[in-house]
């Protein structure tokens, strides 16, 4: 197990003390903090790979610090703690780029295999997809940024990273949002909420809209009772890919 340093954020003692003990029993390093604000002090220190986030926190509110977090570290991966009911916050917590959630009061397992999951994916760069295009956009997974212009860029989460290769790598077909979610997440898809692909497709189309509204080209088709689909325009950069691999023999 690697000595990935996990910040927990939760200001109930008693399920602090439960996922703080869980993580270190299976070799994770954990700093953790009881309010919003030492939480948003402890998750931009370097070294932090992943952060475990409670919604209802003191001082200062557990979005609140998730928004704080994406100005400074946008791929840090941040798993909301949330309790069962608060949907609302759940999903305005995916809007703002949470990688996943796990709802109270939940198991050590559970929430043991969410951590890996999303550690695995933020490890799990693209290496034979150097780059795409996308009309005159380039998107570059090892920068994880979309560029139309110099200065126009925006940057990939890994969880959206993941979705975009894996829709690419099978662009010929529609791929259902259950295996995208068997695909990132490594674990059976059912009881899961497909929303979470949901949210996440939403901020990868808006972060792939034509800044100077040239062109309405769709970089994702949305297949009817499905799943989705990389639009036509959405293009592996195959020259990059056999450098790449011809480097690598
Ligand atoms: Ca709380």
């Amino acid at each position: 197990m690697s000595a990935a340093q996990i910040v927990v954020v939760e200001d109930e003692p008693a399920i602090r003390r439960g996922v703080v003990d869980a993580l270190r029993a299976s070799g994770y390093t954990v700093k953790e903090a009881a309010d919003g604000g030492a939480g948003y002090d402890c998750s931009v220190q370097p070294g932090v790979c992943l952060v475990l986030l409670d919604l209802l926190l003191p001082v200062r509110d557990g979005l609140e610090v998730l928004e704080g977090i994406r100005k400074v570290r946008p791929t840090l991966p941040v798993i909301i703690l949330t309790a069962r009911g608060s949907e609302d916050d759940r999903v305005r917590g995916l809007k703002m780029g949470a990688d996943d959630y796990v709802v109270k009061p939940f198991s050590a397992r559970e929430l043991l295999a969410r951590v890996e999951a999303v550690l695995r994916r933020a490890a799990d760069r693209p290496s034979d997809m150097a780059r795409a295009r996308f009309g005159r956009a380039v998107i570059d997974f090892q920068r994880r940024e979309i560029r139309w212009s110099e200065s126009e860029r925006a940057e990939l989460s890994d969880t959206e990273t993941g979705i975009l290769t894996f829709l690419i790598e099978n662009r010929s077909r529609s791929v259902s949002r259950e295996e995208i979610l068997t695909r990132l997440w490594g674990i059976d898809p059912s009881g899961l909420e497909t929303r979470t692909i949901d949210m996440h497709v939403a901020r990868l189309r808006a972060k792939l809209r034509d800044p100077n509204g040239k062109s309405s080209a769709e970089a994702i088709v949305t297949v009817r009772a499905h799943g989705y689909m990389a639009g036509p325009d959405l293009k592996l950069d195959d020259s990059l890919r056999v450098q790449t691999a011809a480097r690598r023999k």
